[in-house]
């Protein structure tokens, strides 16, 4: 489990972050994720680090259509964003790329699809929109809703 002070350290010390993410509670998304990695150097960096702050791996064998596989999801330096939260960073983390990795796991017939556009559009609006039910509950700064719906304009354009 972690709490707001170990976030605060994260964002300030990125050698703590990796310690940060491995222990941070799943919660209902634990058999959907398999890990959690830090992410600053290589290939899926260079990737995804550009377009978004947190990126969902499907297992291998899931983007072929086998059920039950949990993915990884990786963390870019972006996803520590002074002005949020814990609650923030977790609304990132599980309720939006959770929620991806729930997808693959249980839905993976779908997911050969993964590389069409207007899937991708469907699969990221399904995640958005589950982290946006939570906005209520008053578990967030207010720099969070702005910078949401930001990722969300860019993801959905
Ligand atoms: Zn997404």
């Amino acid at each position: 489990m972690v709490i707001q002070e170990d976030y605060d350290l994260a964002v300030a010390a990125e050698s703590f972050r990796s310690v940060f993410l491995e222990a941070i509670d799943l919660r209902g998304y634990y058999p959907y994720i398999d890990a959690i990695s830090y992410c600053s150097k290589g290939y899926f960096f260079k990737k995804y680090n550009k377009e978004s702050a947190m990126a969902t791996l499907p297992h291998p064998l899931a983007l072929i259509g086998v059920r039950g596989k949990a993915s990884k999801i990786l963390v870019f330096p972006g996803a520590f964003v002074p002005q949020f939260t814990l609650d923030d960073f977790l609304g990132c983390l599980l309720h939006h790329e959770g929620e991806h990795a729930k997808d693959f796991y249980e839905n993976s017939a779908n997911v050969i699809n993964i590389f069409r556009k207007s899937i991708r559009r469907t699969r990221e609006l399904k995640a958005y929109t589950n982290q946006m039910r939570r906005i209520n509950q008053g578990i967030h700064s207010s720099a969070y809703v702005p910078s949401i719906l930001e990722r969300m304009n860019q993801a959905l354009l």
